[in-house]
């Protein structure tokens, strides 16, 4: 039995954060984990930020909703999932990834959440695990999957590497030179022939 496991930002919709800046014009928003490595100081930047411009939940989610996917990624999310169990493991939160997954069809999705107060505003995120993407693949082993993953960016490469297979899918050079055992794609017809590849089923 094989699942695929697939990142969400980067492989199938937009970077939510760098968008929702440009979008809103907010740009002390584009700061990522590059920038403050802290993923904890880096939140509540983001959310302190959110609270300045009087953003609610319901603001920030017609901005996501106005991304879309990336141009190509539901066809392609619709055909892996007639040939895989497929499950998108994600750093992102369900309440800015619901416009989004919407477009997507709702395909399942594993990431981690918001509190919201009465007036809609956006005062806590709450994280499911530490390095989820790999808790999940291992836990995906332990029912006896074989889990092929797929990603983008370095907060894939744990995955990548519990996973029986690992594709990059349009990563940074960066991650590309320093994980050279991945197969990498640019685009959705090569990403299609990497998972057909990994795959221990004929699944044309
Ligand atoms: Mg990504």
């Amino acid at each position: 039995m094989e699942i695929a496991c697939l990142d969400l930002e980067g492989v199938l919709i937009p970077e939510v954060w760098i968008n929702f800046a440009e979008r809103t014009g907010i740009e002390a928003l584009r700061a990522t984990t590059r920038d403050i490595p802290d993923y904890d100081v880096l939140m509540r930047q983001r959310l302190q930020i959110l609270q300045q411009h009087q953003l609610t939940l319901q603001d920030i989610q017609q901005v996501i909703d106005g991304m879309g996917p990336l141009e190509g990624a539901r066809e392609f999310l619709d055909w892996l999932r007639e040939h895989f169990q497929v499950v998108i493991l994600s750093d992102t939160f369900y309440e800015f990834a619901a416009p989004l997954m919407r477009q997507l069809g709702h395909p399942t999705l594993l990431c981690h959440r918001l509190s919201v107060d009465a007036q809609g505003r956006v005062v806590a995120y709450h994280l499911r695990q530490p390095d989820p993407k790999r808790q999940a693949v291992k836990a995906f082993h332990g029912l006896n999957f074989r889990v092929i993953a797929a990603g983008d960016s370095y907060n894939d490469t744990t995955m990548l590497m519990e996973a029986d297979r690992g594709i990059l899918f349009r990563p940074p050079q960066r991650v590309v030179e320093e994980f050279p055992q991945f197969p990498v794609v640019y685009d959705y017809a090569a990403f299609r022939e990497a998972f057909i590849e990994a795959s221990e089923r004929p699944c044309r």
